[in-house]
């Protein structure tokens, strides 16, 4: 075998793969068909689910470095301000990270390729993938550099992260059901003036359309995306001086636009896959799912999709786990594709419809409505665990085991583990549970009960446990976030609830993890 996994396409999905797989051991090998790494911005929303990534990664500190961070994001409608959504607020006590960070793709991926070098692995740029055969035991791909020289490569798994024309998925024949959207977007990156409300996300919403700015890096720098007028809509090559009239007419004739350094138009579609998987190969990120960039969720989405597998991935590569582990990728990711097509899609058809009617329901009803709701506190904190991705679940999954006596309001198998500050010592400082987690391994929290034996748990080396002290600041912290006393939490790699339960039984870890996680375990 000449590698453990082929990841073929070094945008982020893939470049988050390959260093997940990496930096548990995996051998990996990386290819992209571009000559080397992408310059253009395309997303630029950075979730705060992805920085908690970033940061067991050890890459958030230089992403937040290079980003902007959008602590609001404000909705405009009809000349005037109609509603401020406080994202720092509503997501103070989710994450360390409650805001969105506004960081172009293109760095997003620089990062990413640091790191991945850092940890001794290049991509091999201008390598196709031409060819893939599946056969017993291994893929064999055939990879094709510039001028048509073609090699052929054995790997145990391929991972096609090779976006929304993905070959592995073509090669695999895996449909992509879904359709284009009527509507052509643009981007723009550019030096505007204007009654945007500075560092923040400005929403205009209009009767037949809108356009967001996102603030970047520099002064007066802001990212401007909205849907072409109709009447451009088939017009070829147009320029971002055809698009400055409805802009002024809609976000303000204020609007001084001083520069504009790139400018491009693209039609979107929504698709999925109809399987993410074919035996030996996966697929992740755009490969498996596009939509509308509404809700800045699409690379986002990759991202976690790679944190998703690369951990049961590894195990299983490294021996530690059966295939069967693997089947729970599809199972968890598919639904949560589907739903965000679902979501996207109608949020989408609402702030783009032509119809007179929605035109008037976008800027008159809509604004205000949104106006009322993002008022609550509570709508606040909703939206906010929905856009930073920190409310996904994987709740019906295999994987998920919640035991019977907790009560219905806590945390259960397949949630994320709630962010937490706690005295992990008997009277030491408050500290970032997040930050004691090690995602190369299980981590066992034991709350309000005997902490077991380090090896007693029957995982071995796989397993961290973090035993919680009784302790006035941590009854209040662990009551904040609804989890009771005494109870114990399981999380897998992806920081996410395993098993979970009152009481922890001897041998129920072991148990979980062998019926549940296929893991070899010492007792199985
Ligand atoms: C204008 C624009 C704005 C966007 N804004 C946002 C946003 O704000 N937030 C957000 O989350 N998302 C946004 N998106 C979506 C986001 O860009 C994509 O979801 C993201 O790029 C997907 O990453 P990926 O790694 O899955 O695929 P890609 O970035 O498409 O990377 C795939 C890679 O695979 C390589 N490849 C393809 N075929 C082969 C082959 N046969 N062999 C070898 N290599 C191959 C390609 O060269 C490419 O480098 C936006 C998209 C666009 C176009």
């Amino acid at each position: 075998m000449d590698v453990d996994v082929l990841v073929v396409g070094a945008g982020p999905t893939g470049l988050m793969l390959a260093n997940q797989l990496v930096r548990r051991g995996v051998r990996v090998l990386i290819v992209d068909r571009h000559s080397g790494p992408s310059l253009q911005t395309r997303a630029l929303g950075v979730q705060a689910r992805t920085l908690e990534i970033y940061s067991q990664l050890g890459i958030v500190d230089r992403a937040l470095e290079l980003g902007k961070i959008g602590n609001g994001a404000n909705l405009w409608a009809q000349g005037r301000k109609m509603a401020r959504v406080p994202l720092g607020e509503a997501g103070r006590t989710a994450t360390p990270y409650p805001y969105i960070l506004i960081l172009g793709q293109d760095d997003n991926e620089r990062i990413m390729g640091d790191k991945l070098r850092d940890l001794g692995v290049s991509v091999q740029w201008s390598t196709e993938l031409v060819g893939l055969a599946q056969e017993a035991g291994q893929v064999t791909a055939t990879l094709e550099s510039p001028g048509g020289a073609s090699r052929k490569i054995a790997a145990a798994w391929v991972a096609g992260c090779d976006g929304a024309r993905s070959t592995v998925r073509e090669l695999s024949g895996i449909t992509f059901p879904g359709a284009p959207y009527e509507h052509v977007f643009f981007v723009a990156d550019t030096e505007v003036t204007g009654s945007m409300v500075p560092d923040e996300v400005n929403v205009y919403l209009w009767q037949k359309g809108f356009h967001l700015l996102f603030p970047m890096r520099g002064k007066d720098h802001w990212r401007i995306v909205g849907i072409l007028p109709s009447a451009l809509r088939d017009t070829h090559d147009v320029s971002f001086e055809a698009v400055i009239p409805s802009l002024r007419n809609e976000a303000g004739a204020g609007l001084s636009i001083k520069a504009c350094t790139w400018f491009s138009t693209y039609r979107i579609h929504h698709r999925s896959a109809s399987r993410f998987r074919d035996r030996r190969a996966f697929l992740l990120g755009d490969a498996a799912h596009i939509h509308s960039p509404v809700g800045a969720q699409g690379m986002n989405t990759g991202l976690q999709d790679a944190y998703n597998l690369a951990w049961k991935l590894a195990l299983v590569v490294k021996g530690r786990a059966d295939a069967a582990l693997l089947d729970s990728y599809e199972e968890e990711r598919v639904p949560i594709a589907q739903r965000l097509l679902n979501t996207t899609d109608r949020a989408f058809r609402l702030v783009v419809s032509d119809s007179w009617l929605v035109g008037l329901l976008r800027t008159k009803i809509l604004a205000r409505v949104a106006a009322f709701a993002m008022s609550l506190k509570r709508v606040q904190r909703i939206a906010f665990r929905i856009v930073s991705q920190t409310g996904i679940h994987y709740r019906t999954s295999a994987l998920s085991q919640s035991q019977p006596g907790l009560p219905d309001s806590a945390p259960r198998g397949g949630d994320r583990f709630p962010w937490l500050r706690l005295e992990l010592r008997a009277d030491g400082p408050v500290e970032d549970l997040f930050q004691k987690l090690d995602d190369t391994r299980f981590n066992l929290i034991v709350i309000g009960q005997p902490s077991p034996a380090e090896g007693a748990i029957g995982l071995g080396d796989l397993c961290r446990i973090h035993a919680i002290p009784a302790d006035p600041i941590n009854d209040a912290e662990l009551a904040r976030a609804q989890l009771p006393q005494p109870s114990f939490y399981l999380l897998r790699p992806d920081g996410h609830v395993g098993l979970c339960g009152a009481r922890l039984e001897a041998g129920a870890v072991e148990r979980y993890a062998s019926e549940h996680l296929h893991l070899r375990v010492r007792g199985a």
